[in-house]
């Protein structure tokens, strides 16, 4: 009998230990736990940490890890405990979060919530987040003396990591593209292509680009005009055959520009190009079918102005119309367009083909024409601080002479005293 009463009284010790042991186990190591999110860019997601087996913590203080690149850090709201206090380092997709309680509290349930933003450009993926030591350089990632009861005892929980997973959206949302980049430019025989990638997904998109002439800023005479005929000009390629903005011109300009008085004007074509920059819309562009009819009641007074016309096949200066680029585009372009489908088939086909290429040569013009007329308003200005400068230098000098003489008079004072 004592014997049966030996083993059930060791038995009964074994158990207890058992019970003992696992109680104390179960109280010294706390799980935490970080839930696992996934959502799209843009979207926010709400990150819970939560505890189990919490054995009486009082004081924590520990870091939260997290991709800085691809999450932004926007709240941290409080579980069932005291309000934390922390502090985010996003360069180092750090938060360092404190909390110290009055007694040890022994809930489990959520501690905090942390809520972040998927950032637009983030990468699809998935991003851990942890907790590490907040004396993180030190301790890596030992959560060692990060948790401590009311007895000034460490406590070292297990952390279950979670983590954000940023979903591949751009079937849904559209692709998020970059500017365009030219990989190959377009020349006038052969076209370009440019691409542009996505910086979410990777995708790249290619796109041609149509073929681009480069047209002269001057025009040129095409054919001649004659008592009975109109005469055509146009801007012609520099590398090619096309040719584009044909316009027409009179006989009847062409005789005004010859007149003698017209010379003197020809010498000063800076003040000629300024006064018909300024108030009057070029009136020399008059050709039958593109002038405006204000151009023609303005013509007379105007035509002492002009810059002689060249009437010969391949000369490059006809009309004032070069000069005034810009109140070409603005006035005529528009009714020229439709004049240009019929005469020009080579360029009206490249049109119809793509406005977008017009677009950008009408563009070119634009700036030529802007950058004629800088060009013509900064001679007077080079002579304006010419003048500036010239009477800075007299002004200096005239001051020196002043100087001068005063130190000779004081000088010459001293030499009588003495
Ligand atoms: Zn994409
Ligand atoms: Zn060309």
């Amino acid at each position: 009998m004592s014997i049966v009463k030996k083993f059930i009284s060791f038995v009964l010790c074994a158990i207890l230990c058992t019970i003992m042991c696992s109680a104390v186990f179960a109280t010294s190591t706390p799980i935490i736990t970080i839930s696992n999110k996934s959502d799209v860019p843009s979207n926010s997601v709400k990150i819970d940490i939560s505890i189990a087996n919490n054995p009486g913590i009082m004081g924590m203080t520990f870091s939260i890890m997290y991709d800085s690149e691809n999450l932004e850090f926007v709240d941290l709201s409080r579980g069932y405990i005291s309000a934390p206090t922390y502090n985010n380092l996003s360069d180092e997709g750090r938060i360092i979060v404190a909390v110290t309680e009055k007694e040890d509290k022994y809930d489990n349930g959520t501690l905090m919530s942390l809520i972040f933003k998927i950032k637009d450009n983030a990468k699809p993926g998935k991003y851990a987040i942890t907790l590490a030591n907040h004396k993180y350089e030190k301790y890596a990632d030992s959560l060692h003396n990060c948790f401590s009861n009311s007895n000034q005892e460490s406590i070292v929980p297990t952390v279950k990591a979670g983590s954000v997973t940023v979903e591949k959206t751009c079937e849904n949302s559209g692709h998020k593209y970059s500017v365009w980049s030219v990989t190959k430019k377009a020349s006038c025989t052969e076209t370009g292509q440019k691409e542009r990638t996505c910086a979410r997904c990777g995708d790249i998109e290619k796109q041609e680009i149509p073929i681009t002439h480069d047209f002269e800023a001057e025009w040129t005479v095409d054919k001649a005009a004659t008592p009975s005929e109109d005469g055509i000009m146009s801007r012609h390629c520099k590398n090619c055959d096309a040719v584009t903005d044909k316009i027409t011109f009179t006989y009847q300009e062409v005789e005004d520009s010859k007149d003698p008085d017209d010379n003197t004007s020809s010498d000063n074509n800076i003040s000629s190009d300024a006064s018909s920059n300024g108030s009057n819309s070029s009136s020399s562009v008059s050709s039958s079918d593109v002038s405006s009819s204000e151009n023609n009641s303005s013509n007379e007074s105007n035509s002492s102005n002009k810059t002689p016309i060249d009437n010969t096949v391949g000369a490059k200066n006809p009309l004032s119309a070069v000069e005034n680029t810009k109140d070409f585009q603005e006035n005529i372009k528009p009714n020229f367009e439709n004049n240009n489908t019929s005469s020009n088939t080579e360029n009206s086909a490249e049109q119809s083909g793509n406005s977008d290429n017009f677009d950008t040569q009408s563009i070119t013009t634009t700036t030529d024409g802007d950058k004629d007329t800088t060009t013509d308003k900064a001679q007077p200005f080079i002579s304006t601080s010419m003048g500036m400068a010239i009477i800075i230098i007299c002004a200096l000098l005239s001051i020196g002479m002043v100087v001068f003489c005063i130190i000779l008079i004081i000088r010459r004072k001293k030499a009588e005293q003495d």
